[in-house]
């Protein structure tokens, strides 16, 4: 299926570009194949400054790791059908989803797209962690549904990524990417705003960085504090500072606005588990529906009609 943006509005939310696509709601299914992240260290635990992966989102004990796919998908998938929801995306989330031998990568992915009405699949990893043979297994997904390569980048600056201990660089980013979309893949990048060192100019190269790479999607997050990262550390400190929800604002509309305004935007806002947050404190709500009544004005569309929200 070749991309097209669907959505005549601005910026559209990942929900008003499959609602567009597809002709009704599509709603994301959380899916955990147990694939281990290769960039934490297993006997230290040390991975990027800003990760805990206890803060994943976590799953409901009903579809959480250790299960097989196909149950979770089945138990996600009957949840959201006693919401009224009859189309699926299948998203394999948490750590490195691409670290697994060909035939594991294979059978999880398989189960995943076996129903028909899981139109979307949608695979977040690392940019050093997609070799073209993973790409291949991959685009043999494409037909007839839409698939996502969530790749994260968090910001196009090397200095910061070997700050955040990432282990990758911007160029190792735009390569996956340039090879990902050859293939037919669609590209969303990761990206965290507030990071340390970095101010609203370094975040408009980042932005500048993934228009040139021509990815089809951008997931923003703030930067969050959470107990147990190395980042805590820093802020308890005094040494980390955190934007708060207007700065945060109007970095988020700065940022869209280097974009083409046909990229689709996953995410506005992170979520951290409460339980492990340290800092921001957002209200998730008002901070979309803030960005979303920026970004309508900024393209001169500010009385357009309700938007999907963006999850
Ligand atoms: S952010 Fe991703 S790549 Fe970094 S340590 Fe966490 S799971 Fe691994």
């Amino acid at each position: 299926m070749p991309w097209s943006p669907c959505s005549p509005e601005p910026y559209p939310g990942i929900g008003a570009h499959w609602r567009a696509r597809f002709g009704q709601p599509v709603r994301r299914v959380g899916l955990d194949p147990g694939f281990p992240c290769p960039h934490r260290d297993p006997r230290t635990g040390t991975g990027c400054a800003f990760c805990d992966p206890a803060s994943f989102t976590a799953p409901s004990a009903a579809t959480g790791p250790g299960r097989p796919v196909a149950e979770q998908l089945a138990t996600g998938i009957a949840g959201l059908r006693r919401q009224g929801v009859n189309r699926f995306a299948a998203y394999f989330q948490p750590r490195t989803n691409t670290n697994a031998s060909s035939g594991k990568l294979v059978a999880a992915w398989d189960v995943a797209t076996r129903p028909p009405e899981v139109v979307a699949l949608c695979v977040g990893t690392r940019p050093d962690c997609v070799p073209d043979p993973v790409l291949d297994l991959l685009a043999e997904y494409t037909g007839g549904r839409e698939v996502w390569l969530e790749l994260g980048l968090q910001s196009a600056r090397n200095a910061t990524l070997r700050a955040l201990h990432r282990g990758h660089d911007a160029g190792q980013f735009a390569d996956a990417c340039r090879r990902a979309r050859q293939r037919g893949l669609l590209v969303c990048a990761h990206v965290i705003l507030g990071l340390p060192g970095e101010d609203a100019a370094d975040e408009a190269h980042t932005a500048a960085f993934l228009a040139a790479s021509g990815v089809e999607g951008v997931k923003l997050h703030q930067l969050a504090v959470v107990r147990g990262t190395p980042l805590e550390v820093r802020w308890r400190a005094g040494g980390l500072a955190v934007l708060d929800e207007a700065e945060y604002v109007d970095r988020t509309v700065a940022f869209c606005r280097q974009l083409s305004s046909a990229t689709v935007l996953h995410r506005l806002v992170g979520d951290p588990a409460q339980e492990r947050l340290l800092a921001p404190h957002f209200n998730k709500g008002r901070v979309v529906a803030a960005i979303r009544r920026r970004l309508r004005s900024a393209t001169g569309n500010e009385n357009a009609g309700p938007r999907a929200g963006v999850s």
